[in-house]
């Protein structure tokens, strides 16, 4: 048994194999297999196939291009008839029980990797090769499919790290667990783990190698560990572990269907915080108020090209419909930074995090934030939509978000289109915005209180930056001052006031921001509960009073 540890993000056990992702290859999906000679045949096959491509290329190129220049396709070729190369496939296949196309994947990694690391150039370059002829079997083996019964298996996704746009496209059905050898507590990454529910560690030194690859691990999401291959006891005790959490979690259920009110009367909505459409399952099943903030800037890193309006008006539509009349805060693209899509053709920035993101890329492509703002009022027909505009830091960008908005209502009734009334909230999440938040309330119709950014803006701590995770405290004085400003403006204007960073998860200020007057809470779907009894506890008189 080997164990490695890492720091927590999102807290829970789960147990299966460990699939090393590796980046900028296909990631290709790895699946049990029962008939591993069926499966040899099926990568021989294959192999015949790519051997036939490889052969009309180097005629092709032989034509086109002459005879120094095809050669690489002969290259191609020998690389394909290795023995080496074609002996740890089927050893792959055979002792691991994986599919072809993952053992093609795994193995020409593999060997890609033995060629980069030589010193002769020319040996370097046919790292290259390697890649390319594998992908060229996979597509094949891709075509063909495998014949057998076959059930993917879900697996511990293990990562030097992740970008936001690599985590939303996961297959989340599959993905048990996530280590990362790198990133930082306040991810985005972090904070969609935490929102899929599943255990997540960071900054874990695990060798992302074949030795990993494959093995069983568990994953104690609230120790921070990984035990590779685990002895007897260590299985023994994580069950015991398992067993503990689902009965806690069993005894949160009971807390369904109940109001969140303290003591003392006082109401509170309880929301959720999603990416997708697929967590409002989660969402529902938690028992949430309503979705308190739809992070609708992965709709847009799910896709190579910009969503259209009609895909996201059904996006929009379905999570109105499914919350049956409950609140569903949509924010608009909040693109930039760590989120960063190809297609939007950005300009490299010395300062992404200051740079152009969210509102700022909205209010400097209007277009692209109309197409947005019109699936949003056509939605809204459907239930509860409300629009909450990111990253605001002045007035008059909220009154230049109302013209277009106004112009868009006015476009939508000119075509003869439906379309809703939403609210159209704005996040506090710089500390401009909650310095200016009087005047900024006269001109919303609600806040709600972004800590992630607060804390990163306040500080001047990037929270991306995993070495400076000791000083990114969001309980310092100034990011709660700002906080309880931002309340106390919201509540002078008569206007609602929410968190939803990841703050507003933090049962060691539950109380804290009760007593501030904060109305709503919106966390990943698993925190609903837990604070849903917190709520239930206190009583906000006594603890002013006893503060
Ligand atoms: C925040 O900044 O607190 C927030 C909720 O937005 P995000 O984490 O997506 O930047
Ligand atoms: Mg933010």
């Amino acid at each position: 048994m080997q164990i490695y540890e890492g720091r927590s993000v999102s807290k829970g056990i789960a147990a299966g194999r460990i699939n090393v992702y590796k980046k900028n290859s296909r990631q290709v999906k790895r699946v049990k297999i029962t008939d591993a000679k069926a499966e040899i045949a099926r990568f021989e096959e294959a192999k015949v196939q790519a051997v036939k491509q490889l052969q009309a290329l180097y005629d092709k190129a032989l034509c086109e291009v002459g005879a120094s220049t095809a050669a690489i396709f002969e290259v191609y070729q020998m690389i394909v008839e290795d023995d080496q190369y074609n002996d740890s496939i089927k050893r792959m296949i055979r002792t691991r029980q994986v599919n072809a196309e993952y053992a093609v994947a795994s193995a020409g990694a593999d060997f890609a990797q033995m060629f980069a690391s030589m010193d002769d150039d020319y040996m370097k370059e046919r790292a290259a090769d390697v890649r390319d002829i594998s992908e060229r079997v996979i597509s094949v083996l891709d075509k063909t499919g495998s014949g057998q019964e076959t059930a993917e298996e879900p697996f511990i996704l293990a990562a030097d790290d992740l970008t936001p746009s690599e985590t939303v496209q996961l297959d989340k059905e599959l993905v048990l667990a996530v280590v990362t050898v790198h990133g930082s507590l306040h991810s985005h990454t972090a904070i969609l783990a935490r929102t899929m529910g599943i255990p997540a560690l960071v900054g874990t030194a695990l060798p992302l190698d074949d030795a990993i690859d494959g093995r069983f691990g568990i994953v104690d999401g609230a120790s921070g560990k990984i035990y590779v291959d685990p002895d007897e006891q260590t299985l023994a005790e994580m069950k015991i572990k398992q067993k503990e959490e689902l009965e806690r979690k069993e005894l949160l259920l009971k807390l369904r269907g109940r109001e969140n009110v303290t003591l003392d009367g006082k109401k509170v909505m309880l929301y959720a915080n999603i990416g997708n459409i697929k967590d409002l399952a989660a969402a529902v099943q938690n028992d949430a108020d309503g979705i308190g903030l739809f992070r609708s800037e992965f709709i847009y890193l799910e896709k190579d090209r910009y969503p259209t309006e009609e895909e996201q008006f059904q996006i929009y539509k379905q999570a109105a419909e499914a919350m049956a009349g409950r609140r569903v805060i949509i924010r608009t693209l909040d693109i930039g930074a760590d989120k960063q899509c190809g297609y939007f053709e950005m300009e490299k920035e010395e300062n992404p995090a200051l740079g152009c993101r969210a509102i700022r890329i909205c209010l400097t492509r209007p277009n692209l934030f109309k197409t947005q703002l019109r699936a949003l009022f056509r939605a809204s027909v459907y239930g509860e939509i409300a629009i909450m505009y990111p990253m605001i830091t002045s007035v008059w960008e909220v009154k230049r978000i109302r013209e277009i908005a106004a112009l868009v209502k006015a476009e939508l009734a000119e075509q003869g289109m439906k379309f809703g009334e939403p609210e159209q909230g704005i996040m506090i999440e710089t500390p401009a915005a909650a310095l200016v938040s009087g005047e900024l309330a006269k001109e919303s119709d609600f806040f709600s209180i972004g800590t992630n950014d607060l804390t990163q803006y306040t500080l001047a701590v990037d929270r991306q930056n995993t070495k400076l995770d000791p000083f990114y405290d969001p309980h310092h004085p100034a990011v709660l001052r700002m906080i309880s400003m931002a309340v106390e403006s919201a509540h002078r204007a008569g206007i609602p006031v929410g968190i939803c960073g990841e703050l507003g998860a933090d049962q060691t200020l539950t109380r804290e921001f009760l007593a501030m007057g904060v109305d709503e809470l919106s966390v990943s779907p698993e925190n609903i509960l837990p604070l849903r009894k917190i709520i239930l506890e206190t009583n906000v008189q006594e603890y002013r009073a006893g503060k």
